[in-house]
């Protein structure tokens, strides 16, 4: 077995000596001369450090980012599209490298980090293919006397503000489409994980993007840097991944100066399974709803709403699945669950499984803080949790499957869209007229029927009501980064 120092050799040297701020296609020190130190979620040590930078960093990276526009907008559709896929190439060649930064800066497990790697590398490769796709229309105006004409421009420099969770597909389900429309960037990676959108910035330099387009400034002052860039007239365009509070604050900052928005928010995922279901399938679901990422994704199935007549069957079987995961070091092998982010995180979802408890919950496995350094938590099934409970109207954001029953479809779906946010949701029937009402009844921007995974490059990934607005990945993640101008020409 490699040792914990070992590991953080071979992890940094793929990161070489890019800890720097990557601004106007240099790599520097932040004005100030500050670092901050990049911490292992398994023990609390630091792993190394970066530029720390502040709010001259970020105008800079700003002034390089408006400079860089005019050009790259004017770039050939085909150019821009050779160079996201030159760096899908390299980060699929890399895949190893890669996922050894995620799983050591975020905590998941190597087998995770490479399906981040593959997921995150696709966005690269989808928007390869669309860059070359952005066209307009022609048509006569239905009364005839002229034509209309529509052109999509790139909207202009944006702001890519990304979470810790997915530090690599975060961050290239914005740059992808912003490379392929011609907008050019400032990229503030979250502080617990800013390693991986460095090394990405440096694939992105070695596959050929032009000095300027896109700009990596690391951060202990998000909402300092993000308040100044915003307060900017070039800055056209904001798209955030993160919690919906901070979304909030970031939308009311935009209106000052109408730039466009895309948020990607919090979740709180309903995952129904009814008595008609293939009941192992459901698990197997289960467990990839709720443990991919060891439940830290905005799409983790969070309320497991389950028919009656088979809620005691699921739970028993979902307890012994989620019991057998073995805990640690993401790194090591034989690992199912790593460290969560920090110990906010542990301290939050432990708040939520005792105060089920004490609503009436009944443990069927997990439920306790490992002992030991880092910030791990036991795999918890909850059966019997009242509707009610906290844990099922917030987002719980780690390994914790809370059970809760009904009995009827109507009473599902009433129960399923009883929250604020509307992101993703699953069910598992064989019913496929039920399939249909559920498709269309669920108030979510993502249903998985019979599957627990439904994020993919190709799909229109996002949420309503307080999970955000605006969608990436598909062919409409391209248009968030697009505007359209509108040519009247007279009849010829
Ligand atoms: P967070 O909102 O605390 O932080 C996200 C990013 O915002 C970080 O880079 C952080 O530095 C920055 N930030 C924090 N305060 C800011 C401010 N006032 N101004 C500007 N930037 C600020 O969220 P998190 O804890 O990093 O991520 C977890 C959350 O993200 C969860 O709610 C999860 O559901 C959500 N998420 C959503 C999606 C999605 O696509 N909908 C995907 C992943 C995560």
């Amino acid at each position: 077995m490699t040792t914990t120092s070992q590991q953080y050799e071979s992890a940094l040297r793929a990161l070489g000596e890019h800890r720097q701020l990557f601004i106007g296609g240099e790599w520097r020190q932040a004005e100030g001369g500050r670092r901050f130190g990049v911490l292992d979620p398994a023990d609390g040590t630091t792993i190394t450090d970066v530029a720390d930078g502040d709010v001259g960093d970020a105008m800079d990276a700003l002034d390089a980012a408006a400079a860089a526009q005019g050009d790259w907008a004017r770039t050939p559709p085909r150019e821009r599209s050779e160079i996201l896929r030159r760096a899908y190439e390299l980060i699929t060649a890399q895949a190893d490298d890669y996922a050894r930064l995620i799983s050591l800066e975020m905590g998941k497990t190597l087998t995770e980090a490479r399906g981040e790697v593959t997921y995150g590398a696709e966005f690269f490769r989808w928007f390869a293919e669309e860059a070359v796709r952005i066209h307009g229309r022609w048509m006569q105006a239905p009364a005839g006397g002229s034509r209309l004409l529509t052109l999509k421009k790139p909207v202009g420099p944006c702001l890519f503000i990304t979470p810790w969770n997915f530090p690599l597909a975060m961050g290239t389900r914005k740059i992808g489409p912003a490379v392929a429309a011609g907008c050019t960037m400032v990229v503030k990676p979250a502080e617990a994980t800013p390693l991986t959108m460095l090394r990405l910035a440096a694939t992105l330099e070695e596959a050929g993007l032009p000095a300027g387009v896109l700009n990596v400034v690391t951060t202990t002052e998000a909402p300092a840097v993000s308040e100044a860039l915003m307060a900017d007239d070039r800055l056209r365009k904001v798209s955030f991944t993160g919690s919906t509070t901070v979304g909030k604050v970031l939308v009311k900052q935009a209106a000052d100066r109408l730039q466009r928005v895309s948020m990607e928010l919090g979740g709180n995922a309903p995952f129904l399974v009814f008595e008609d279901a293939d009941l192992d399938a459901a698990v197997d679901g289960a467990m990839v709803a709720k443990m991919r990422n060891m439940g830290e994704a905005c799409t983790a199935a969070n309320r497991f709403l389950v028919q009656d007549s088979v809620a005691g069957e699921f739970a028993e079987k979902l307890g012994a699945r989620m019991g057998a995961l073995a805990v640690g070091r993401g790194q090591d092998e034989g690992i199912d669950v790593g460290p969560l982010i920090d110990a906010k995180a542990v301290e939050s979802v432990h708040r939520l499984v005792t105060d089920a408890v004490r609503d009436g919950a009944a443990l069927v496995c997990g439920g306790h803080v490992p002992d030991g350094p880092g910030t791990f938590y036991e795999p918890t099934v909850l059966s019997g949790v009242p509707a009610d409970s906290e844990i099922n109207t917030e987002e719980v954001f780690g390994p914790v499957a809370p059970i809760t029953t009904f009995s009827t479809e109507k009473e599902a779906v009433q129960r399923a869209n009883a929250t604020e946010y509307g992101l993703a949701s699953y069910a598992y029937t064989r019913d496929l007229g039920r399939t249909i009402r559920l498709a269309e009844s669920l108030d979510f921007g993502m249903v998985g029927i019979n599957t627990g995974l439904i994020s993919n490059a190709a799909a229109p990934f996002g949420g309503v009501k307080a999970s955000g607005f605006g969608r990436e990945g598909g062919f409409e993640g391209i248009e968030e980064y697009l505007d359209t101008t509108y040519v009247s020409l007279p009849e010829g």
